[in-house]
């Protein structure tokens, strides 16, 4: 929702915080960039809010191919998060990635990821099956 008085513009906005199941509801609003935030029951979730009006972020999870692995695809993640806007492009990349077995967990699969600082990294093992 936009409000603007012919003087200060404001932007108003209701999400749910995503960082326990409490789920609490909370409303934001910026009004000449200084930005509001209510409706949370801990400093997590007002740091999430205001992090969703300034800098969205996510930790991606998917995965790629493994060469000689137990299974064709091996989880991933990022090990931290990273910018909303660059997850299409990210699951993109990543679909280009192909890593050869044994992996174990949290072995780096792409370091600084997209230049985001951020690696892509194991999120399980995977044994080498037998060749024969
Ligand atoms: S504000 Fe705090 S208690 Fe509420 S959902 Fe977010 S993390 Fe959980």
């Amino acid at each position: 929702m936009r409000e603007n008085d012919g003087k200060a513009q404001m932007t108003k906005r209701r999400m749910t915080c995503i960082i326990c199941p409490t789920g609490c509801q909370l409303e934001i609003s910026n009004a000449d960039g200084k930005v509001k935030i209510s409706g949370f029951q801990c400093r997590r979730g007002e740091e999430y809010g205001r992090n969703e009006m300034t800098d969205p972020r996510r930790v991606l999870t998917t995965t790629v191919r493994i060469k000689g692995g137990s299974l064709p695809l091996l989880p991933v993640r990022t090990a931290t998060a990273i910018p909303k806007g660059l997850l299409s492009k990210a699951v993109a990349t990543l679909a280009d990635v192909e890593v050869e077995a044994p992996i174990n967990t949290g072995d780096v699969i792409v370091s600084d990821f997209l230049g985001t600082g951020t690696d892509v990294i194991a999120s399980r093992d995977m044994e080498a099956i037998a060749q024969q």
